[in-house]
């Protein structure tokens, strides 16, 4: 496994920059956007699977601030771009809470400044693998009211979290978490890219701190939902989850993801 020296995040590329670069931003290092390029050129595809899984969160989010959940927890959050989980809920509701938390300290560091001190917002730097530490940082207990319901962000994360089980993580938070909660995962599966594709993905992921790919079939992301209720359409290709237009076959296929929402009871 590649560490990042903390004394130098540029020397490494990290997953949380490289994703920036895809996306068009400007918080990533020349090691970043030479990964990124790397990657681009082998699997142009990429740049769709970005923007559909951030138009994803962005459809889920609004349509669980529109069933009245207003408290976020934002894990493996990235760095802030254009629609951010707490612009797009306090389009919706202005009083919404936002917990942002990431393992990259640039990805932390940029959300801070763009937070700017809004107090309905914040940004942790904790590795989301250990529940307790992520739920008692002061960023979150001290913004979120764990006994009132939350909406768990688990979004372009578990594929690359090296995790022993990831089921019984995202039961932790669930647990942690009152009734009437939900749950949103996106998860990578290999739908219209290719092999070589998703090998130039791996090559790339492979230089940076989170060096593996899990990719998920529609039932074990389903899984990962034990203990909620799956909204319809249930676990689809991210694009064709409840989209703003009729997306075609081959729209759905570039998600290269499952995207799915649940509530608890
Ligand atoms: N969730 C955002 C989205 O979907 O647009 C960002 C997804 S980005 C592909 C994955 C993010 O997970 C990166 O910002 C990375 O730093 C973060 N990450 C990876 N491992 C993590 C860990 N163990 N704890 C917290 N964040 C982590």
């Amino acid at each position: 496994m590649t560490h990042m020296d903390p004394s130098d995040p540029g020397s490494t590329p990290s997953i949380a920059r490289i994703y920036d670069y895809v996306l068009g931003g400007s918080a990533n290092f020349q090691v970043d956007r030479e990964a990124a390029q790397v990657l681009l050129d082998a699997f142009p595809g990429e740049r769709d699977y970005a923007w559909i899984n951030r138009a994803f969160l962005r459809r889920a989010v609004t349509e669980l601030c529109a069933l009245g959940v207003d408290q976020f927890l934002d894990l493996g959050s990235g760095i802030p771009t254009v629609g951010n989980v707490h612009e797009i809920a306090h389009r919706v509701n202005p009083e919404a809470r936002v917990a942002y938390v990431d393992i990259d300290p640039v990805a932390v560091h940029h959300a801070r400044g763009l937070l700017d001190g809004d107090p309905r917002v914040t940004a942790t730097e904790a590795d989301v693998r250990d529940p307790r530490s992520v739920l008692d940082a002061p960023g979150v207990r001290g913004l979120l009211d764990l006994d009132r319901p939350v909406a768990v962000l688990v979004v372009a994360l578990l594929d690359i979290l090296e995790v022993d089980d990831a089921g019984a993580l995202v039961a932790a938070y669930r647990d942690a978490c009152a009734p009437g909660s939900a749950l949103v995962v996106t998860n990578g599966c290999q739908m219209a890219a290719t092999d070589a594709e998703l090998e130039a993905f791996r090559a790339v992921l492979a230089r940076t701190p989170t060096p593996t790919m899990t990719m998920r079939s529609a039932d074990e992301v389903a899984a990962l939902f034990a203990g909620y209720t799956l909204l319809e359409p249930g676990v689809v290709p991210s694009a064709a989850w409840r989209p703003d237009v009729p997306v075609t076959a081959e729209q759905a296929a570039g998600s290269n993801s499952w995207g799915a929402v649940g509530l608890r009871a």
